[in-house]
């Protein structure tokens, strides 16, 4: 499973899950994927794929999975969960807080936040590795 950071050609940004990048690519092609905000069928990738991982399973077991109906509501709601058990809050303050663990100020780890279209634009440029997620509203409250 792989999410996309999709946008439209009126620069509304949203998510997209997909079973791969062909699968993606493939879908756009053919202009099933359409904005949820205009219905705009203009779509492109804007960021690098999270990729979720299963290991060690079986292949029986994988076609078992298939059967079943994917709850994506459910699996969002645990990555979500996973983020945040599994970084420290750093806020606006997220460019700073990447750059100093960049070169070697601060200890390494994982951290979340938010960042301003140019404080991305320069972790880009520094090399600095990040992916963007929309989390749910209650993240948002201090951004006002
Ligand atoms: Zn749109």
């Amino acid at each position: 499973m792989i999410i996309f950071d999709l946008q439209c050609s009126n620069g509304h940004i949203f998510e997209g899950w997909f079973d791969s990048a062909e699968a993606f690519e493939e879908q756009n092609k053919k202009g099933l994927i359409s904005c949820p905000y205009c219905s705009d069928t203009n779509i492109k990738r804007v960021l690098s794929p999270v990729a979720i991982k299963r290991s060690g399973r079986k292949e029986s077991e994988e076609k078992e999975d298939q059967k079943k109906e994917v709850d994506y509501v459910k699996l969002y709601k645990e990555f979500v969960r996973y983020i945040k058990e599994n970084s420290e809050d750093v806020g606006p303050n997220f460019a700073k807080e990447a750059l100093k663990m960049h070169y070697g100020l601060t200890r390494k780890r994982n951290i979340r936040g938010y960042a301003t279209e140019e404080e991305e634009k320069m972790l880009k440029e520094e090399g600095i590795e990040f992916f963007k997620i929309l989390l749910p509203k209650e993240d948002d409250k201090d951004k006002h």
